[in-house]
C-alpha cells in the first residue's frame, strides 16, 4: 500500500474485511497515522478540534499492518514487484495498492516568501492556524471549496478577508453558473470581499508577503496569503514504470491500472465511469473512503470483477454555518430547478436534470431532503 491516509487506510481495511491475511505494508511520506482533512480548512483551524480528534483509525483497531511512516516511494518496479523508497529501501509485494492522493498546488514564483500557505497537511494547517492567531489581513487566492472553507473560518475568527478568483463565477465547474454565483455570495453576504474575473499576477513583498498583484494592475494588501487553487495528483513518482498516467493514474471502473496486480484509488486515482463513458478523477473523501472496497475485490481476484454501479459522487463543504451538498455530475445538465427553501434564503435544494432526469442535486442546509434526492439519484444512476 503506497499513501497512508484515507483511501489507504480504506484498502487495507477492505483487503483484512475480505479474508486477505497475508503480510501487509503501508508506506507513507508523512510522519503522521492516517488523519481527517475535512476538518483541517474547518474545525481545526478554528481551533475547535484538536489533533487526537483527527485521528482516522479506532483506538483499539489493528490491521496487523507494517507501518513505514515518513517514506517516500520513489518508483515501482513492476517486473520485480518492488517499491523503492527514497531512503534505498525496497519493499517487495505480490499486489499493490496505490493511495498516493494529491497535493496543493503552488503559486508560481512564491516559494521562500514568509506568510503565504497552501493547505493539504497537517503540517500545513498548524502553520496557518498559528498564523491565523496573530491576526492581521488575509488574502485567499481561489475560491474553491478549500479556498472558500479558509476565509469562512477566518472570517469567523475576526480577520479581514479578501478572496480573488481568477473566474467570473466561484465554483461555475463543479456547481454550474447559477448554483456557483448562490454558494459564493456567501463570502459577501457576510462582508468578506470577493473580487473575480481577475488573475493573480504575482505577489509582492521582501522577506514576507505584503500584497498580492492582480493582472488589472490593482494590488490588496495582505499580511497572510492562502494559495487555494486547486490539487495535481501525487503520481510523479511512477513516472517511468509503465504504468499508464492521464491525469493520475488511469483505472478500469474496479480501480484496476494497465498493470497486473496494480490497482489505484483515492485522489490519484483516474477511474473509468461507465455511465458517463469516460474517466473521472474525483477528490472527495466519500470516493476515497468507499471505493477501496472494488478495487480491493479486484486485487484479490486476480482480474476483473463485477464493480456495480457506483454511487454519484458525493461532497460537502461548510461555510459561514451553512452545510452545503452536492451529489452528481452538474456538467451536462440542462436545467436547474429550486425544489425546496430559497437561494436568497441561502437554504436551496436544487436539483439539475438533463433531458428530464435528475442528474445532481445541491443542498443548502437541508441535510434530509438532500439525503433523500442523493438516494433517488443513486437509483436513477444504476
Ligand atoms: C483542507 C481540506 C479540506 C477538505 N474538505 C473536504 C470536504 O469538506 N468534503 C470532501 O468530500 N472532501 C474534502 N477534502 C478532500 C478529502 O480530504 C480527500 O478527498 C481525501 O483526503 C483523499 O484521500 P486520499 O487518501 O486519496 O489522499 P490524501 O489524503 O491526499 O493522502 C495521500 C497520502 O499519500 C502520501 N503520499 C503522496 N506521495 C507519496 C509517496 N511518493 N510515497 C509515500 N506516500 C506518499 C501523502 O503524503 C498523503 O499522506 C478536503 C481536503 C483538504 C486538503
Amino acid at each position: 500500500m503506497v499513501g497512508a491516509s484515507l483511501a489507504g487506510l480504506s484498502a487495507a481495511r477492505s483487503l483484512r474485511k475480505q479474508g486477505f491475511d497475508g503480510r501487509l505494508v503501508v508506506i507513507g511520506d508523512e510522519l503522521h497515522r492516517p488523519y481527517d482533512r475535512p476538518p483541517l480548512s474547518k474545525e481545526f483551524l478554528a481551533g475547535t478540534l484538536g489533533e487526537a480528534e483527527l485521528a482516522l483509525e479506532a483506538q483499539d483497531e489493528d490491521l496487523g499492518a507494517e507501518w513505514l511512516l515518513g517514506a517516500r516511494a520513489t518508483g515501482l518496479d513492476h517486473a520485480r514487484r518492488a517499491v523503492r523508497l527514497a531512503d534505498g529501501r525496497e519493499v517487495r509485494a505480490d499486489g499493490f495498492v496505490i493511495a498516493t492522493g494529491a497535493a496543493a498546488r503552488a503559486l508560481p514564483g512564491s516559494a521562500g516568501l514568509a506568510g503565504v500557505h497552501t493547505l493539504r497537511t497537517l503540517d500545513d494547517a498548524r502553520a496557518l492556524r498559528d498564523e491565523l492567531a496573530r491576526g492581521g489581513r488575509l488574502v485567499v487566492i481561489g475560491a474553491g471549496f478549500v479556498g472558500a472553507e479558509v476565509a469562512s473560518t477566518a472570517y469567523a475568527l475576526g480577520i479581514d478577508v479578501t478572496v480573488v478568483e481568477a473566474a467570473p463565477t466561484p465554483l461555475a465547474g463543479p456547481l454550474g453558473e447559477t448554483m456557483g454565483a448562490v454558494v459564493s455570495a456567501l463570502h459577501t453576504d457576510h462582508g468578506v470581499r470577493l473580487v473575480c474575473g481577475v488573475g493573480v499576477k504575482g505577489l509582492s513583498g521582501e522577506e514576507r508577503v505584503d500584497a498580492v498583484l492582480l493582472e488589472d494592475g490593482r494590488s490588496i494588501p495582505a499580511d497572510i496569503v492562502v494559495v487555494g487553487v486547486g490539487a495535481r495528483p501525487n503520481v510523479e513518482w511512477l513516472e517511468g514504470s509503465g504504468i499508464a498516467l492521464d491525469n493520475g493514474v488511469k483505472c478500469g471502473a474496479d480501480g484496476r491500472t494497465s498493470l497486473a496486480g496494480v490497482v489505484a484509488v483515492g485522489d490519484c486515482a483516474n477511474w473509468y465511469d461507465p455511465r458517463a463513458g469516460h474517466h473521472r478523477r474525483v477528490e472527495h473523501w466519500t470516493g476515497a473512503r468507499e471505493r477501496p472496497d472494488a478495487a480491493v475485490a479486484a486485487l484479490l481476484a486476480g482480474g476483473a470483477v463485477e464493480p456495480g454501479v457506483p454511487r454519484p459522487p458525493y461532497f460537502w463543504s461548510d461555510q459561514y454555518g451553512v452545510r452545503i451538498q452536492f451529489a452528481g455530475h452538474a456538467a451536462g445538465a440542462d436545467s436547474v430547478t429550486v425544489e425546496a427553501g430559497s437561494a436568497d434564503g441561502r437554504d436551496v435544494l436544487a436539483v439539475y436534470r438533463r433531458a428530464g432526469d435528475p442528474v445532481a442535486v445541491l443542498g443548502m442546509n437541508q441535510p434530509r431532503l438532500f439525503m433523500r434526492w442523493r438516494k433517488q439519484l443513486a437509483a436513477t444512476a444504476s
